[in-house]
């Protein structure tokens, strides 16, 4: 690396240390500073040490400001869900593509919650964004029960079990013993 080289590097990380958002950009340069032989990185007069630093102090506050927007949309999803819980009588599923839907949205806030909650900073909205979480997978599994249910149906299989039925006037599941109730 010539020293014109090594001097564009230094001044781009000291930039992403002050105006990055993309915590990709800034763990790569932290690697890229950590990769570089002593006889450069242990130049006092670089700072070497202090610039990683502050890359990665960086990169925790630009997670910690995704997970808090990924929360909000979180926040909404449940929303969403409160209003559903009033409807959550099987009438206003009727419509499978709804229920598709609602499961959808249920189930994308859950997948983009979970990996970040560990990168919200702060106690108390890492506790709440997990209550939230915990909502979004109860409705999860309503919603999912419900599909179950109607998949079944459809089928003419066993509400409970998924299993065949038989008898001609009063059937019976041949699985699990419960009655034909539809
Ligand atoms: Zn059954």
């Amino acid at each position: 690396m010539t020293p014109e080289e090594l001097s564009v590097l230094y001044e781009k990380a000291i930039d992403l240390t002050q105006e990055s958002n993309d915590e990709k950009e800034l763990l790569e340069m932290a690697n890229s500073l950590s990769a570089l032989p002593s006889s450069i990185k242990d130049i006092p007069e670089l700072h070497t040490e202090e610039i990683i630093n502050a890359l990665i102090n960086r990169r925790v506050i630009v997670l910690h400001e995704k997970a808090l927007k990924i929360l909000e949309s979180a926040y909404d999803a449940v929303q969403k869900c409160n209003v559903l819980s009033h409807n959550n009588d099987k009438k206003y599923y009727e419509n499978g593509k709804r229920l598709i839907e609602d499961y959808t949205i249920v189930k994308n806030a859950v997948e983009e919650l979970e990996p970040v909650i560990e990168n919200i900073l702060n106690e108390k909205a890492q506790h709440n964004a997990r209550n939230v979480l915990s909502v979004l997978k109860g409705q999860m599994q309503i919603l999912h029960g419900l599909h179950l249910e109607k998949e079944r149906k459809m089928k003419g299989k066993c509400l409970f079990c998924g299993g065949d039925f038989k008898g001609t006037f009063n059937k019976v599941c041949t699985n699990c013993g419960k009655k034909k109730s539809y």
